[in-house]
């Protein structure tokens, strides 16, 4: 680590990377200094769409082919070409949603945040490391559950979290399939925490992979969850009814916020009546893939979705 850059950044570690290996040798003239703003905030807004892009589509397809169960798209409310919708919607979001997150890395950058960068420099060494892993889990899922549910109010909803709702069988792909300014709200927590709380920076960086794995993962159509944590963790079933029912189970990690907030739902797929189980009675029935079949059994009308 050279001394003369401001190192409080996890995006440092990247920028600087990435100027060593790329930037530097291939792309800017040799006269623009590596600090100077506007080359650190253009360098941040390729690494961050960059990054954004291989994080969704590869992890995205590694879900898609590995764990989603393909026999959800026989589903009736699957839509026709779904996948590709989730896609396109997701690609055309995320470049518009990288230039309020480039701005807060910028200001990352340039040293306004509590990021930290040795294990030394934590206050409480490292069980200070695994304290802050565990607030960052909180502190960001109780943010999300009240800007989810905010998103969810009747004057906001159709402005900027219905597409996010189109899919009510979602894919893996539907995981960042949201309009720019649902996407970048729900994504703030994450932003803010670091100018809140210290926090290691290679720690952040872990836990930036992880929150895109995670917000996949709820998304994949894989509705186990071990036994003893169905009730305190949210996954997929839980979040597949959010999708279903619209007005619960709106949390990201944990299902505490939908408790104490009135909104929680024990997921349908784990008491027998999940999308698999209306698949095997319209299977069993012969009506797949007849329009006329009738999933109210099964799926509430979802009264504010209109
Ligand atoms: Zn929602
Ligand atoms: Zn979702």
């Amino acid at each position: 680590m050279d001394g003369e850059k401001i190192k409080d950044s996890a995006m440092d570690l990247v920028l600087n990377v990435a100027d060593y290996y790329f930037f530097t040798p291939y792309v800017y003239p040799a006269s623009w200094p590596e600090d100077g703003a506007l080359r650190q905030i253009i360098s941040l807004l390729v690494v961050t769409n960059l990054g954004a892009a291989v994080l969704y589509l590869g992890l995205g397809a590694i879900s898609y082919y590995f764990i989603f169960d393909h026999n959800l798209m026989k589903h009736p409310h699957f839509l026709e070409n779904q996948v590709w919708r989730e896609i396109k919607y997701a690609m055309t979001s995320l470049p518009v949603i990288s230039i309020p997150t480039v701005a807060l890395f910028f200001t990352e950058v340039r040293g306004y945040s509590k990021l930290y960068d040795h294990v030394a420099d934590s206050p409480l060494g490292w069980p200070g490391l695994f304290l802050s892993m565990i607030s960052f889990l909180f502190f960001t899922d109780m943010c999300i559950y009240w800007i989810h549910r905010f998103l969810h109010h009747k004057l906001i909803y159709k402005l900027f979290h219905k597409p996010h709702h189109i899919w009510k069988i979602p894919t893996p792909f539907a995981s960042h399939a949201f309009h720019p300014v649902d996407g970048f709200l729900q994504g703030m927590p994450y932003h803010i925490y670091p100018f809140l709380f210290p926090l290691h920076k290679v720690l952040y960086l872990a836990l930036y992979v992880f929150v895109n794995i995670w917000t996949i993962s709820i998304h994949d159509g894989d509705y186990r969850v071990p036994g003893a944590l169905t009730s305190v963790i949210n996954g997929s079933a839980h979040h597949t009814d959010h999708h279903l029912f619209f007005d619960y189970n709106y949390g990201q990690y944990f299902t505490l916020w939908d408790r104490l907030g009135g909104s929680y739902r024990h997921p349908s797929a784990l008491m027998g009546k999940g999308p698999h189980d209306l698949i095997r009675k319209l299977q069993a029935e012969g009506k797949l893939g007849n329009d006329e079949a009738n999933v109210t059994d099964f799926c509430e009308p979802r009264s504010k979705e209109t």
